[in-house]
């Protein structure tokens, strides 16, 4: 990728960020305190989309920077990614809340407001262009793929996501926090074998080809 290309992208991005961040047209979107477009590499092999921003995205801007956005991280070390190397972001831009008793709380991306953010969504994908999205959480992945999508019969799979690219699904990494035990473990082999299909992916896709997944289990 050229450097001009890539300062092509990024002026893209920063104009559709621009966009986003002027954006009302959902009731969260005047309750969010930051809009949260996504961040990260705009020639990215590799796009990750989770459902929506959470408390601490909400409060600094940037996705996946919480309990969760820490195990996604590890998740990418342990195929050998780091955060910079991928595009992150959410099939919606602002947190979506309900009341709480003690404030507002996250809650899952209404169908509604998944449609209103989906041209912000579109025109990322767009615009990146990645070889390879990987869909967290069934909120995600039935925003692609319908809401036929059972995100433990149907994950590790891929499918045909927009533009054409490959698009496979997992475990939102906020799931994996909520495990224990036995669950756990379990939950954790899954989400690594989806993680190897993803390098796997990426190795196929790349020029010079990268190496294979490593065949340790449970490094994140
Ligand atoms: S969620 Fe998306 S469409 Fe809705 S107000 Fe925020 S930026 Fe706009």
């Amino acid at each position: 990728m050229t450097l001009e290309e890539r300062a092509r992208r990024l002026r893209l991005l920063a104009g559709a960020a621009a966009k986003a961040a002027a954006c009302r047209l959902c009731a969260i979107g005047s309750q969010r305190r930051n809009n949260v477009y996504g961040e990260g590499d705009p020639c990215a092999r590799l796009m990750i989309v989770g459902e929506g921003p959470g408390e601490t995205e909400d409060l600094l801007g940037r996705p996946f920077v919480g309990r969760a956005g820490q195990l996604l991280e590890r998740m990418l070390a342990a195929i050998d990614l780091a955060r910079e190397d991928v595009y992150i972001c959410n099939t919606v831009k602002c947190r979506p809340t309900s009341p709480g008793p003690r404030g507002p709380k996250n809650r899952a991306p209404d169908p509604a407001e998944m449609a209103n953010c989906r041209p912000y969504l579109d025109e990322q994908i767009d615009i990146i262009r990645p070889g390879a999205i990987l869909a967290l959480g069934a909120p995600a992945a039935k925003s692609f793929l319908g809401n036929e999508f059972a995100i433990g019969k149907m994950r590790g799979t891929w499918y045909e996501g927009p533009l054409g690219i490959p698009l496979i699904a997992t475990y939102h990494p906020a799931y994996l926090l909520r495990q224990t035990g036995g669950e756990l473990e379990g939950v954790k082999r899954l989400v690594w074998s989806d993680l190897k299909a993803v390098r796997t992916k990426l190795a196929e896709l790349s020029e010079p080809p990268l190496p294979g997944p490593p065949e340790q289990v449970g490094l994140f």
